[in-house]
């Protein structure tokens, strides 16, 4: 994305550069709470020449491109939240009915089965989301961003809290590395950050509701 036109987001026109364009450099791979398998590395670029024919649509038209690559992109991390979210909640209740505490499996205590009926339910809720935007943004739908920002705001924050409730099950067990349940829930928090802030999202969503009505949302 480069900086083409005046200050506003019309003034931005998305290149496509070669990764080794003489002039790129990349930072060091940073360490991370999570997403471990995923380098993360700052891309700097220094008076890097790139051809004419390497633009991507018209001048000053990248913000708009980058924003349809959002809706899309949002899909897809909220999708990484349930499935991790399923995982974590397969894995806990395997586990609830496996230890015993009191004399008892744990799962027969009914805080426990409120837990997991609560994990259940969101996570089902956050799936149909998901799959509501997607379908939306398949069929070109004039409120697709809208239900892509909701999807995603929706879905990681369920993901988390979902992974998070799933480590309390497991007791000191949860936050041993030993477990996979720590692990899943350094790699959900970052969804609530990544693809615009889930705050971002919620400014996304309530600017549209307003200038659209939320009943034309809502249809
Ligand atoms: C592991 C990882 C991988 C990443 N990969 C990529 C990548 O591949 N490509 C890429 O471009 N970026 C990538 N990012 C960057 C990521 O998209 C940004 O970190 C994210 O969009 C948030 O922006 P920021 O860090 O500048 O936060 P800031 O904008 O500085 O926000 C800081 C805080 O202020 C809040 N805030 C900001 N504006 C508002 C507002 N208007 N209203 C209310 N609250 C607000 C935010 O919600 C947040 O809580 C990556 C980040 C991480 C951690």
């Amino acid at each position: 994305m480069v900086r083409t036109g005046n200050c506003g987001s019309g003034g931005i026109t998305a290149l496509l550069v070669p990764a080794d364009s003489p002039g790129i450099s990349y930072g060091k791979n940073e360490k991370k709470m999570g997403w471990h398998a995923q380098p993360t590395r700052t891309v700097s670029f220094e008076n890097v020449r790139v051809p004419v024919r390497n633009r991507l649509g018209a001048e000053d038209q990248g913000f708009s491109i980058a924003m349809q690559g959002l809706d899309g992109g949002r899909i897809n991390i909220a999708t990484c939240s349930i499935g991790t979210a399923q995982r974590a909640l397969d894995e806990a209740t395997e586990y609830v009915q496996q230890r015993q505490q009191f004399g008892k499996a744990i799962v027969d205590f009914q805080a426990t089965q409120f837990a997991l009926a609560d994990m259940l339910t969101g996570l089902i809720a956050a799936r149909q989301m998901v799959r509501l935007a997607a379908s939306y943004l398949d069929q070109g739908h004039a409120q697709a961003t809208t239900y892509c920002a909701m999807a995603k705001r929706f879905a990681t924050d369920a993901g988390f809290d979902i992974c998070n409730q799933a480590l309390q099950l497991l007791g000191g067990y949860g936050y041993l590395q030993e477990y996979s349940m720590e692990r899943y829930v350094r790699d959900t928090r970052v969804h609530q950050i990544l693809e615009g802030t889930n705050q971002v999202m919620r400014v996304i969503i309530s600017r549209r509701m307003l200038m659209a009505g939320a009943l034309e949302v809502i249809q």
